[in-house]
């Protein structure tokens, strides 16, 4: 379906509006002339027919009006044809006005006449209405003709007059149609624009700016991708690597000691131990950013710690680890997602102080969060470092890590598995001293 432009749409509407006030004007205006030479005969009627009343003598019971009331005629309606109906009958003209006799456009007035209270006849009064007509008439032709001048004048005018009004949507119109990826940070300026326009180019521009947001989160998280499937592929080329060079010693049949041979065969268990662990950690990182559901359960936290206490005990043996409980209400969970983020984050405090120093784990309420913090006091992140170990693959020292079976994954996962609860999990640290992470559950409302 072709749509008609606003412009084109706007004028004809304003054209239609004027033609019809054109007309309504043209019809009251006639009509009021029409009621005015009415009104204007009644009076003149009215008139004489009371000084034909008031005259003493003019009338009477036998006597046929005088020709004082043809002089009355001549005076007060000098233009009509004026006759007298007695009630016995007899008809007296009183006035003629011959000129028109001929014309036929006439009017005629009767109304009764008394005398002393008593109907004597009736009176008639016909005018010529030709000039009134005429009057109407002329008065039409002359409004017509103003009339179309004004509707030219508006066609002429109105169109450029509109055609400027509308130019800032013009301009935004075109603006808009330019948008494209590379200009999306440059808003889009309409000079002079109305309110209304000023109003669509904001809201373009915030639309624009989303836009670019969005793009650019595309483009981060693209990027996020090639380097998360680049660090992957490094991850897996190590160990792929160390099993295949064992794989080609043992088939070349060069190791005929049996020490080496088990050497060989043992590492290359280890190192498909860590193939196996590392699938593993990407394929629930996957499930967690596919947003798989994971059933929870109101639990309290103090509960899970409790329980998994003796466990955590066991990881280091003589590890003092202090557990702090507080007050605090039961939160919606997926238990063993929960215990796999408490571990991480025990494991690594352990791995990163010394045995001789304590762990704390500590349970309170702040503000709308329930929240634990597991402190320890050992070697510390530096800040540099503390913006990014929440990475995928983002190691502080990667050597170490490595030998330790690290792989970078541990907190990247519990940082998916508490935005899974609508939680988060963050890190203070000072280093050589302290370090701390918060995970926060949201209340139950
Ligand atoms: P990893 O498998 O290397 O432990 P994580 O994702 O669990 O990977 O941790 C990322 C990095 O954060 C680690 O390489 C380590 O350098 C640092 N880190 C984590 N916990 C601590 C801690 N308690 N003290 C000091 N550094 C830590």
């Amino acid at each position: 379906m072709k749509m008609k432009s606003l412009n084109k749409q706007l004028f004809q509407r304003s054209m239609q509006l004027l033609l019809l006030f054109l007309v309504i004007i043209g019809f009251l205006q006639t009509s009021l002339i029409y009621l005015y030479t009415e009104n204007q005969r009644e009076m003149e009627v009215a008139t004489y027919l009371e000084a034909l009343q008031q005259t003493p003598d003019l009338l009477g019971e036998e006597e046929p009006l005088t020709k004082e009331a043809s002089e009355l005629a001549e005076d007060f309606a000098s233009d009509a044809n004026i006759v007298f109906y007695a009630s016995s009958g007899e008809k007296q003209i009183i006035h003629t006005n011959r000129l028109f006799l001929i014309n036929k456009q006439t009017a005629a007035y009767t109304e009764p006449v008394y005398y002393e209270g008593k109907a004597i006849g009736t009176i008639e009064i016909v005018y010529s209405i030709h000039e009134s007509v005429e009057l109407m008439l002329t008065q039409l032709i002359i409004y017509v003709i103003a009339s179309i001048v004004i509707l030219l004048l508006a066609w002429r005018f109105y169109r450029r007059m509109l055609r400027k009004t509308l130019a800032p949507l013009d301009s935004v119109i075109a603006s808009v149609s330019e948008v494209s990826v590379d200009n999306l940070d440059e808003p889009i300026v309409i000079a002079d624009a109305q309110a209304d326009i000023a109003k669509l180019v904001d809201s373009t521009n915030e639309l624009k700016v989303r836009l670019h947001d969005s793009f650019q989160t595309i483009e981060e998280n693209q990027h996020k991708l090639q380097q998360f499937v680049s660090d992957a592929s490094h991850e897996l080329k190590t160990p792929l690597t160390t099993i295949q060079g064992y794989s080609e010693i043992l088939l070349r049949g060069k190791l005929d000691n049996p020490e080496k041979i088990r050497y060989s065969l043992e590492n290359m268990l280890d190192q498909t131990k860590r193939l196996t662990y590392i699938v593993n950690e990407l394929l629930e990182l996957s499930k967690l950013d596919r947003k798989v559901q994971m059933g929870k359960a109101e639990l309290s936290l103090n509960v899970v710690l409790q329980e998994l206490f003796p466990l955590l005990k066991m990881i280091q043996e003589g590890r003092e680890l202090k557990l702090t409980i507080g007050e605090i209400p039961s939160v919606m969970m997926n238990r063993k997602k929960i215990e796999q983020v408490i571990l991480n984050i025990v494991q690594n405090a352990i791995f990163h102080s010394d045995p001789k120093t304590p762990i704390t784990i500590r349970t309170y309420q702040e503000n709308e969060k329930v929240v634990m913090a597991i402190t320890d006091y050992g070697e510390g992140i530096a800040d540099e470092h503390l913006p990014l170990i929440f990475d995928r693959f983002y190691r502080v020292d990667t050597d170490r890590s490595r030998e330790s079976g690290g792989t970078g994954l541990g907190l990247a996962i519990c940082q998916d598995i508490m935005h899974a609860h609508n939680g988060e999990i963050d890190v203070q640290s000072t280093v050589g001293k302290e370090t701390t992470f918060f995970i926060r559950f949201p209340k139950i409302p």
